[in-house]
């Protein structure tokens, strides 16, 4: 049956692929004018001292992605800044009924609507002139995309110099390179045969060239495949994305490694698990 509704649902935390699976499925937002906003009056995340209803008569000019936030930038140069937390969901669709947990919506001239709702908690919400982006204090620290030209070797060479810190729990830091979760750098590291437990100022230029473009490659990888369905993420289309099914590492505990056959180890670094092949990754 279809209702013409399209869900964005997130169990886990989004990692920059499922993210950027859920800003393609809303780029055909691109051009419509909000003719109406509606916004729970009970309490909510958001703050209230923020102008929602000043978007009326705004139309949307471009959806940007940075890291895991999603900018909704208007024509009246205002941005609306989200991050859907753990459990956010944005759904378009034909028709509003105000359900338990949506948060705030808008109408299009076309009488379609985008509805943002969240069981839990927002990660975040926030609307801002356009030209201020950059200097947000959520956004004016991050690091360069990884798939961006300015996530480069001597970039990163210059970054883990003086880490004294093991190499995986380095790379997941926002402020040396964005997006690069849990999921994406236990297969970055297993692509690139480095240990997670290393130092990240022992490795070789070689490994850093190679961790460099192992990254770039497992994140397009998991763009192209629209993310990982780990619960029941689903994407713009309705479909559950696919890249769990080209994990080669990570959850695979005790299981072969597919290179050598050696038993996948997992132990855990600052609170997170790390799946390895003590013989592949050294
Ligand atoms: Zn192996």
């Amino acid at each position: 049956m279809d209702l013409g509704l399209k869900y964005f649902t997130l169990l886990k935390m989004p990692e920059l692929p499922e993210v950027e699976t859920i800003r393609r499925g809303l780029e055909n937002l691109v051009g419509k004018k909000i003719t109406k906003i509606f916004r729970s009056n009970k309490k909510m995340r958001i703050e209230s001292s923020l102008d929602l209803y000043g978007l009326e008569g705004a139309k949307i000019l471009e959806i940007v992605r940075r890291a895991r936030y999603l900018f909704i930038n208007f024509s009246n140069k205002k941005s609306l800044i989200l991050h859907l937390g753990m459990s956010g969901k944005i759904t378009i669709g034909n028709d509003f009924k105000q359900l338990k947990h949506d948060h705030f919506a808008g109408e299009f001239s076309d009488d379609s609507w985008l509805i943002f709702n969240d069981t839990r908690r927002f990660g975040f919400v926030d609307l801002i002139e356009t030209k201020n982006l950059k200097t947000h204090k959520m956004l004016s620290k991050l690091g360069p995309e990884p798939l961006s030209d300015e996530f480069y070797f001597s970039y990163l060479q210059e970054k883990l110099h003086r880490k004294k810190m093991n190499i995986k729990t380095t790379m997941m830091d926002n402020e040396i390179v964005v997006g690069v979760g849990n999921i994406y750098i236990n297969e970055s590291l297993f692509d690139s045969g480095i240990l997670p437990l290393r130092n990240a100022c022992d490795l070789k230029d070689s490994e850093i060239k190679k961790l460099i473009s192992s990254i770039k490659k497992i994140i397009k990888k998991a763009i192209d495949l629209g993310g990982s369905s780990i619960s029941d993420y689903v994407n713009a289309k309705g479909d559950l994305g696919n890249f769990q099914n080209s994990f080669k590492v990570y959850g695979r505990e005790k299981q072969n490694c597919l290179h050598c056959k050696n038993l996948i180890q997992r132990i855990v670094q600052n609170g997170r698990s790390s799946f390895y092949c003590p013989t592949c990754q050294r």
